[in-house]
């Protein structure tokens, strides 16, 4: 890890993206995914690196679509941290460093903080995790531009990329009901989705994310989920992302995930694609 927060920072600030020797590694997986997918995730860690290390996993798609909220129950499954740029760019906001008044109005508009920005935020964020011996990760939000994959590509093996999907007037009626605890800092969602099927397409349900009645009163919104910010963000996605999407389809990386409703539905069928239930069913005995 110490090799990749120099490497990023270098790749970041010289514009290189100079890749170390993926090809020489072996083919399995570390953690189980459909076969056809494993088996075309080339190139995976040697054996000494997946025993060495966690799973080193990217979680894609639009705002809105539940890239948080996913993400970080697969981490405490999994045992990784949840690594959000979203959330490292919000820190900074909230802090009173010369970064915040630079990147509050690129935020509020709902554009693309730079990518050396963003760059060195993560790799602050990987360092910090490398001193506390943190090991894999699964990032959320990161890389969001061509040039910010190949970066990510220079410096590390990426076992797996998922990529959330969700309809576009899903994902506004999502943003819009997003509230963050000011006090806990936990995720909620007020939208209560209910979409009829349509020329054949299956309807969709997915029940708010209701706060406990400690947070209810305490709930804020946050300043880039208006209408025309999200909308913004959206556009933005499809013009810069969507290519990144693209990137990791060619290097038969992607796993596809369209969210059938919500976390009730989802949750069980996410772990079915990725050969987890087995490993979640382990965590739930091992707590009860
Ligand atoms: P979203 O709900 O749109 O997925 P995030 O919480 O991931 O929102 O990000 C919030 C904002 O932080 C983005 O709109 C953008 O301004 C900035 N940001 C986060 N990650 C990146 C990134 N990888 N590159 C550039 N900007 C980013």
């Amino acid at each position: 890890m110490a090799a990749l927060t120099r490497l990023l920072r270098s790749a970041a600030t010289s514009g290189s993206t100079a890749r170390i020797s993926l090809s020489t590694l072996a083919s399995e997986p570390k953690t189980g995914f459909p076969a056809g997918l494993a088996a075309r995730l080339a190139p995976a860690p040697t054996r000494k690196e997946r025993d060495e290390r966690n799973v080193q996993w990217v979680f894609l798609g639009c705002p809105g679509v539940g890239k948080g909220t996913y993400a970080s129950r697969l981490s405490q499954l999994l045992g990784v941290p949840h690594i959000a740029t979203g959330d490292l760019v919000r820190e900074e906001l909230a802090s009173t460093g010369p970064l915040s008044q630079k990147l509050v109005d690129i935020v509020n508009q709902g554009k693309l903080v730079s990518d050396e920005i963003i760059v060195e935020l993560l790799t602050k964020r990987l360092s910090k995790g490398e001193e506390k011996g943190e090991s894999g990760f699964i990032l959320d939000g990161f890389p969001r531009t061509v040039r910010q994959a190949e970066i990510l590509e220079g410096v590390m093996d990426i076992d797996l990329v998922v990529n959330l999907k969700l309809r576009e007037d899903v994902l506004v009626e999502k943003c819009l009901g997003r509230r963050i605890c000011s006090e806990c800092g936990k995720n909620f969602n007020l939208a209560r989705i209910n979409v009829e099927g349509q020329n054949g397409q299956p309807g969709m349900y997915m029940p708010p994310l209701l706060p406990p009645s400690g947070c209810m009163t305490k709930l804020i919104t946050r300043a880039d989920d208006t209408e025309e910010v999200v909308k913004e963000r959206l556009r933005i996605y499809n013009d810069m992302s969507l290519p990144v999407e693209e990137f990791y389809r060619r290097q038969g990386r992607l796993l596809e995930f369209d969210l059938p409703g919500g976390i009730p539905e989802s949750w069980p069928k996410l772990l079915q694609v990725l050969s987890l239930e087995e490993h979640h069913e382990d965590k739930q005995l091992a707590a009860a």
